[in-house]
């Protein structure tokens, strides 16, 4: 793990956490003050579990402090570490959950839902909001329609979608509707892919071997495919397959290379869409940019083009990322509703193009403002 942190603060103003309780201790100038000189602790007896809960419990593993940073580095892979190193079985716990688990969200999110507030611990609080927002009960609205322009031609090579876990678990729909849409545009579409989690909240829950064994399914099963695109519609799966690439001993150079041009937003490929907007798109839509499109993100300038008065939140981070929903659910919440308060007023109805900002901004959402994936407010135009 690269070290040698300067302290020169560049990443205090992009910190979400820091933002939230303006302590250095809490930035990751802080974290890495307090945690780089800790190579070796373990060695003769494990950190105390309660000293990695309180470091590593305030990240949101946004990557925000590594874009800022002139060294290049990441205090939540250093966290990841950390906790790799101190396993707890807490971290267990949250691997069955991602991989074991999945066929339960559903349920879970429907238990959730039937749940009265008046019962509730106020501990539990957010936890649960968190599980409500699995149930699939929001009624979706379209806000504007898609097709191809004319003489549009797909390239040749096939194209599977990558779902990952909460498409996969609980919103069966996304998936579907990204078929769809590659296959109106012409692409061919390969079927039931069957990739599994892409591993990225693995890595941040410091569960390196769950991690490396998702990673090679999923590689295994891009070249038993025969090496497609794989369209992804989840900016924190895209981010988490990109770096693929450069995981040792993943890929060979020639795959390395392909891949990087291989993993693709899905609303990318959706070129030249001819886009009609309805009577039913809100005047004023708010836009939150997930943390892991970081400088390339292709859903923006899409979503742009249909809804012209979409308007970009100006908070941080929705605080979903990382493993802080399991080390700290209620930070958590408070970081989404900060990101919720980064928009005007006007903006009842928000859009975003991550699987997890859409669940974890649903989830702490105020009476009256609905939070959506783009991919359920655009519809194929009729006939199409
Ligand atoms: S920007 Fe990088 S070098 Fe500077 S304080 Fe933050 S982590 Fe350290
Ligand atoms: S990854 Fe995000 S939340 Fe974590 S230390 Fe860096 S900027 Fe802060």
């Amino acid at each position: 793990m690269k070290r040698g942190c300067t302290q020169c603060g560049e990443c205090l103003n992009v910190c979400p956490v820091f933002a939230l309780f303006k302590r250095e201790e809490y930035a990751p100038k802080g974290k890495r003050l307090l945690m780089e000189p800790l190579d070796g602790w373990g060695s003769e007896e494990p950190m105390p579990w309660k000293i990695i809960r309180d470091l590593s419990r305030l990240c949101a593993g946004c990557e925000r402090c590594k874009k800022a940073c002139a060294r290049k580095l990441s205090t939540s892979d250093l966290l990841a570490e950390v906790r790799a190193s101190h396993p707890h079985w807490s971290q267990y716990v949250w691997d069955i959950w991602i991989r074991r688990a999945g066929p339960l969200w559903p349920t879970a999110g429907r238990l959730a839902s039937m749940f009265p507030d008046a019962l509730t611990p106020e501990a539990l609080q957010s936890s649960l909001d968190t599980a409500r927002a699995m149930a699939d009960s929001a009624e979706t609205q379209t806000w504007f329609t898609l097709r191809p322009s004319p003489g549009w031609a797909a390239p040749s090579r096939p194209v599977a979608v990558f779902s990952g876990c909460t498409a996969r678990n609980i919103r069966p729909r996304w998936t579907e509707k990204a078929n769809q849409l590659l296959r109106a545009w012409g692409y061919e579409v390969i079927e039931r892919p069957d990739f599994t989690c892409c591993g990225g909240t693995l890595h941040h829950a410091g569960m390196f071997k769950a991690q490396a064994e998702v990673q090679q399914r999923n590689v295994e099963r891009w070249k038993a495919l025969g090496k497609p695109v794989l369209a992804v519609f989840c900016a924190s799966c895209k981010h988490s397959l990109d770096g693929y690439a450069d995981q040792e001993g993943l890929l060979d150079e020639n795959d390395a290379a392909l891949w990087r041009t291989s993993v693709r937003g899905l609303s990318a490929l959706l070129e030249g869409a001819v886009i009609r907007t309805l009577p039913a798109a809100p005047a004023t839509p708010g836009y939150h940019q997930p943390c892991h499109w970081g400088d390339n993100d292709p859903d923006r300038p899409f979503l742009q083009r249909a809804l012209p008065g979409l308007t970009r939140g100006t908070a941080l981070c929705c605080g979903m990322g990382g493993i802080l929903k399991m080390s700290d659910p209620d930070i958590s919440a408070r970081l989404g509703k900060n990101c919720l308060a980064g928009f005007p007023e006007a903006c009842r109805s928000i859009v975003t193009g991550c699987s997890g900002c859409t669940m974890q901004l649903a989830s702490v959402a105020p009476e009256g403002v609905s939070v959506h994936h783009w991919l359920d407010i655009v519809e194929l135009e009729p006939g199409l």
